[in-house]
């Protein structure tokens, strides 16, 4: 059996061996939610110019000496306006945004001014040297490290990258995905109302959902039967295309499951037993493709609930690293319970949790059939092994999409 904190790794490393090479040039609105093949280097200084922070005068500071005093207005710099060295003795009218005039080198906001008209303006208030004015460089420095490669660009980085004058970067080419679902019982919402012995297929959507929003692009999401040739068929098909398959059901040992069988005949099988609930045992296989690159491959748990879970931790983590970002473990945090339980299992267990002001708040139907408990949820909680959890304990936090 693998510990929880091995398994992550192993997704990690492997993901690693079969990262995506290939990079693409894209324009900034189509760069969105991929990741960042190159690192990238500021070619300027931003912001490119000292400039003031308020409206009000920029004037030579020696120039008032101890005492507050009045000075002739010189020139008006509006934003957008080019300068012109500023005269001894004199001041300008200066905008936020505006770019500080050669010889200036403070700038009182007009608050702290008193005027009558244009020509004229008493300063009332002796700021430092350099106040309100925002400094050259003072975001980015010319030829400094921006952003790098692996990153995930959201529209935080966008912006950063259109601050530097960047309009088009290198991201890697999207990750192929494909989906399927297994199950005799499944049947497509929308298709019709449900016959005896029948559930909606929910898995496929929700997996499409997530891989999705971790910017990979879905090439299949099918659904098969229960039988050995129809599994085997659409795995092997799916192979073609696709750089990762993502499973769900039927990869238990039971007559109805036939992943595990699939997969020992179409390519290398690591069949794991991984010490939490939820998460029956996760297949990880590879399976060769045409071109002779491999395919990735994880067979998740049926039930919804576990599904999401072992995509979250474990495929998601490999995704990551296939896509070739920087940072491919799910992220964590810690929060304090406002519940007390007494966990007899043998597994550590990740249970549905909310956090809120009173701390983490737990749904009460853990059960992993029970999907309202995780659209209910913001974050699984770790909770150790035959532990009694007191309430205010810390546990550790995984957050959800
Ligand atoms: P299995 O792992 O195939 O034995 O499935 C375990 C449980 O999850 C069974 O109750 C299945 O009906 C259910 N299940 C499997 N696949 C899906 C799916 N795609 N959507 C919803 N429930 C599923
Ligand atoms: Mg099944």
């Amino acid at each position: 059996m693998l510990e929880f904190e091995q398994a992550l790794q192993a997704m990690q490393a492997e993901g690693k061996k079969l990262a995506l090479k290939c990079s693409e040039e894209q324009t900034l609105e189509l760069a969105l939610g991929r990741i960042l093949a190159k690192d990238i280097y500021s070619s300027i200084d931003v912001p490119p110019a000292d400039n003031s922070a308020m409206d009000g005068w920029a004037y030579r500071r020696e120039d008032l000496g101890t005492e507050p005093g009045t000075l002739q207005v010189s020139q008006r710099i509006a934003a957008g306006d080019k300068t012109k060295p500023l005269a001894a003795n004199t001041a300008a009218r200066i905008f936020t945004g505006a770019e500080i005039p050669p010889g200036a080198d403070t700038v009182v906001m007009q608050e702290n001014c008193s005027w009558r008209n244009d020509s004229e303006v008493s300063i009332n208030k002796l700021d430092k040297i350099g106040a309100n004015i925002r400094r050259r460089g003072q975001d980015i420095q010319q030829n400094s490290l921006v952003l790098k490669a692996g990153l995930k660009l959201d529209a935080r980085h966008l912006g950063l990258l259109a601050s530097i004058g960047v309009a088009k970067v290198e991201v890697f080419r999207a990750l192929r995905v494909a989906l399927v679902s297994t199950g005799d019982e499944l049947k497509q919402a929308g298709s019709g109302a449900l016959t005896p012995g029948q559930i909606y297929n929910s898995n496929g959507p929700m997996l499409e959902a997530y891989c999705r929003d971790l910017g990979c692009e879905i090439v299949k999401n099918i659904h098969v039967g229960d039988n050995l040739k129809s599994t085997e068929k659409a795995f092997k098909e799916s192979a073609l295309d696709a750089d990762i398959i993502l499973s769900c059901g039927g990869v238990s040992v039971g007559e109805e499951d036939h992943v595990k069988q699939a997969l020992e005949n179409l390519g290398e099988l690591d069949f794991w037993k991984i010490r939490i609930k939820p998460g029956k045992p996760l297949a990880y296989a590879r399976l060769p493709k045409q071109d002779g690159r491999t395919c990735a491959f994880v067979g998740l748990p049926g039930n919804p609930v576990s599904a999401f879970v072992c995509c979250h931790l474990f495929a998601a983590t490999l995704m990551r690293a296939m896509q070739g970002r920087q940072h491919c473990l799910p992220e964590r945090s810690y929060a304090n319970t406002n519940f007390a339980i007494d966990m007899s299992g043998k597994r550590p267990e990740f249970i549905r949790v909310k956090q809120t002001e009173h701390g983490l708040e737990r749904f009460n139907n853990q059960s992993s059939g029970v999907l309202s408990s995780l659209a209910w949820a913001d974050a699984l909680a770790f909770v150790p092994e035959q532990q009694k959890i007191d309430r205010g304990q810390s546990l550790q936090i995984f957050a959800l999409p």
